[in-house]
């Protein structure tokens, strides 16, 4: 009984240092905000922050492989399947739910009425990603052609553009404005001097940066249901990566207790570093209020409720368990990053079984962001009424499912959604330059959306777990029975 208390001492010690880390961070934020600090000044600061970042995105990829693969080949392939479409129904459903309750909200309180508070920006002329295209892509990244690369690059469509002029056909590769160089620029004006006699603008795969979280998900849950099959054979693998996984929960045993000194640095930093917060006000500021409303509901409600009604436990003492992966999402803005704690909180506080978590957290941090999902809903229609557009159903229904498609696509970095909007708004015809309108807030949105993601994971593996008791319990039957025949 003194390993159960020094337990529940060394839990709490982690709660309590971390929460006194998150209010240390901020103090010190606000302290430092007067000095005003230059933005190098600022990064050397924030750097045992940007530290902690890098830690944790060191251990994501062996670790999604690895507890997909274990997690998968340690179920028969029947119970594994069952697991699988309680998750992605838990996970349908909640999006959906988590979309509704922002279109409602941002109805309501129209945060986009009256003029507009600020002019568009200008994004010259290049080519917009089409939704189908983007549609595509998420398809494409279940796909990936080439292993080693899924590890760093994620698939994009970007523009070519034929060019003819005179005599020669040009083309060029128009990506979008940021990755836009400067050489292509420079041509595309001297053509447009020389005049250009047709053009066309074709729509091809590309690759961009960001891990392929999405195509090694859907390798590695092949993978464990075929070594899962292979009986004699298979089990070198199986119990590589069963070992490669716990080797993988050490280290973030040990990364840890570093976590509330990279959390106080990253939270202070970024309060140093953010804009005056008196400057956001009028439309922005009453967009902010509806995605916050909407994620509260959804996080503190709606989440809760469905997790109490499924398992009859109390959600909030299964909540309080999660809290340093809360507030890790909360610093990092990254729900891939965070995932290593949510593995620790759910599997070491909440003692829900590691089948479970190996299987559906991956898959989860990947797929399943209902903050994500609400904040898009609500940045389509806010830009909508910032624009005088009134949308009948059929659009409302158009923004429910790309902003669905939108959130699945997203990858778990921070800002992700940001970029995935651009499927949202050019599937209604929204002017996809007004996203400008909200960058300036959404670096806050986003730390909170990336908290709502990570707590959806959680309480699903909860609420998967708790279904799926039945095969949990064959399974250890079979288990030992097979030890009591060798
Ligand atoms: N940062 C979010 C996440 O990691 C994704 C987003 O930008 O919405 O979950």
């Amino acid at each position: 009984s003194t390993d159960t208390v020094k337990g529940f001492l060394k839990r709490n010690l982690f709660v309590l240092f971390t929460v006194a880390a998150v209010a240390l961070g901020v103090i010190l934020g606000f302290a430092l905000r007067p000095h005003n600090l230059s933005l190098r000044e600022i990064k050397y600061f924030a750097f045992p922050g940007e530290l902690l970042m890098r830690m944790l995105q060191m251990l994501v990829l062996p670790l999604i492989i690895s507890s997909l693969v274990t997690g998968i080949s340690s179920l028969d392939s029947k119970a594994s399947g069952k697991m699988g479409v309680r998750a992605v129904v838990y996970y349908m459903v909640t999006t959906l739910i988590a979309v509704f309750i922002g279109i409602v909200i941002v109805m309501i309180i129209r945060p986009g009425k009256g003029s507009r508070d600020s002019p568009v920006a200008n994004s010259g002329n290049i080519e917009p990603v089409q939704a189908a295209d983007a549609f595509l892509d998420l398809i494409r990244n279940m796909f990936p052609p080439n292993l080693v690369e899924a590890c760093f690059k994620q698939y994009k469509t970007v523009y070519k553009k034929i060019v003819h002029t005179r005599n020669v056909t040009v083309t060029l590769n128009l990506t979008e404005s940021v990755n836009m160089t400067d050489s292509n620029l420079n041509l595309s004006r001297v053509l447009h001097t020389i005049q250009e006699t047709v053009e066309e603008t074709v729509p091809m795969s590309g690759s961009s940066g960001g891990v392929n979280a999405l195509g090694l998900v859907v390798f590695s849950m092949c993978f464990g249901l075929v070594i899962g099959n292979m009986k004699q054979q298979g089990q070198a693998l199986r119990d590589f990566f069963d070992c490669l996984n716990e080797a993988i929960m050490r280290l973030v045993a040990i990364i840890i207790w570093y976590a509330p000194v990279g959390i106080l640095f990253l939270i202070a930093g970024k309060i140093v570093e953010m804009k005056d917060l008196a400057e956001v006000g009028g439309q922005l500021g009453m967009y902010t209020m509806s995605v916050i409303v909407g994620l509260l509901i959804h996080g503190l409600f709606v989440l809760p409720l469905l997790y109490f009604l499924v398992t009859r436990r109390n959600p909030y003492s299964f909540i309080g368990g999660l809290l340093q992966a809360l507030i890790t999402a909360l610093g990092t803005s990254s729900s891939s990053a965070t995932l290593p704690i949510t593995f620790r909180c759910l599997e070491e506080n909440n003692r829900v079984d590691k089948r479970v978590t190996r299987f559906v957290l991956p898959v989860g941090a990947t797929i399943n962001m209902d903050g994500t999902a609400l904040y898009e809903a609500v940045a389509a229609i806010f830009i909508a009424q910032v624009n005088d557009m009134d949308l009948n159903f059929g659009q409302i229904l158009t923004i429910s499912i790309t902003a669905t498609a939108a959130s699945i696509g997203a990858a778990g970095i921070p800002q992700a959604g940001l970029v995935t909007m651009v499927i949202v708004l050019t599937s209604v015809g929204l002017p996809t330059e007004d996203i400008t309108l909200i960058i300036a807030v959404d670096w806050f949105l986003d730390r909170l959306r990336t908290t709502t993601n990570v707590l959806g994971d959680s309480l699903g593996a909860g609420i998967v777990e708790h279904l799926s008791r039945g095969e949990l319990q064959n399974q250890d039957a079979e288990v030992r029975n097979s030890v009591i025949e060798e």
